[in-house]
């Protein structure tokens, strides 16, 4: 589907097509509708693969989905290439940078997956059996974010061993300089060997600036208190579209006016 479809929607998860309860409801109505009009939904997000294979499932959705902030795309369409199209690092090697960054800056930079169940259900919200989903990481390292003071040097470390670090509202991620949202746009698109469509991107934090910088229509979505105002910041000489809901409402709401605006039913 995505090698002939005129229109990929692109979209984040946490905070985009979901609020941070994790309430899939809202845009669901929406996407049945996409699919109706063979238009592929592609999530995109910063979670596991193990944790899309639920959503997907609740959505039945068969397109492929890029995971771990880009770091690999998944698919079972995606025949070429059994399944996977991996941009970054080992969980492993990364976690060994983090350690080699924490020395250099004298702080310990702790992994997201190191985290009691407790301290790791406070952060996320997650519990129980969502909590070992999270955990099944492979190609990219969350960890807690460190303090604002840290970050020149952090940034002069992440040269030197090749890396880059998305910092989220809740925590940042270490990938390789090989991977993020955009650049697994980029890979698919290669891989779909379609270079005649558009693409409606959706995201709701700085994480998401490579995945709306390589869309056509940019749709920034706004939590409960308002738009991430360092993502507004990085998009302002762009053209973009800040949805006047928060979350899934926002998500909703855009996509059925695009569906109307492109005249697509
Ligand atoms: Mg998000």
């Amino acid at each position: 589907m995505i090698e002939n479809s005129s229109l990929w929607v692109v979209s984040d998860v946490d905070g985009t097509l979901m609020d941070h309860s994790y309430d899939l409801t809202p845009a669901k109505e929406t996407i049945k509708t996409l699919q109706k009009l063979s238009i592929p939904v592609i999530l995109c997000t910063s979670k596991t693969a193990a944790e899309v294979k639920v959503i997907r499932k609740e959505l039945n959705l068969k397109d492929p989905y890029i995971v771990e902030n880009g770091a690999a795309i998944y698919g079972e369409s995606l025949k070429k290439v059994n399944g996977e199209i991996i941009l970054g690092k080992k969980y492993e090697t990364l976690k060994e940078i983090l350690n080699l960054i924490s020395k250099e800056i004298d702080y310990k930079l702790i992994p997201l997956n190191n985290l009691t169940d407790s301290d790791a259900t406070e952060l996320t919200g997650l519990k129980g059996n969502s909590l070992i989903l999270m955990r099944d990481r492979h190609w990219s390292m969350p960890f807690l974010n460190p303090p604002t003071f840290l970050e020149k040097r952090i940034n002069v470390c992440c040269k030197k061993y090749k890396v880059d670090i998305f910092k989220g509202n809740r925590m940042s991620h270490l990938l390789s300089i090989n991977s993020n949202k955009g650049k697994a746009i980029r890979a698919l698109k290669k891989y779909s060997n379609n270079q005649d469509f558009q693409i409606i991107g959706l995201g709701d934090s700085p994480n998401d600036l490579p995945l709306l910088l390589n869309s056509d229509i940019k749709i920034v979505i706004p939590g409960i208190d308002g738009p991430n105002l360092n993502l507004i910041d990085q998009l302002k000489n762009l053209e973009f579209t800040l949805a006047s809901e928060p979350n899934g409402y926002g998500w909703k709401n855009e996509i059925n006016k695009l569906i109307n605006e492109l005249k697509l039913i």
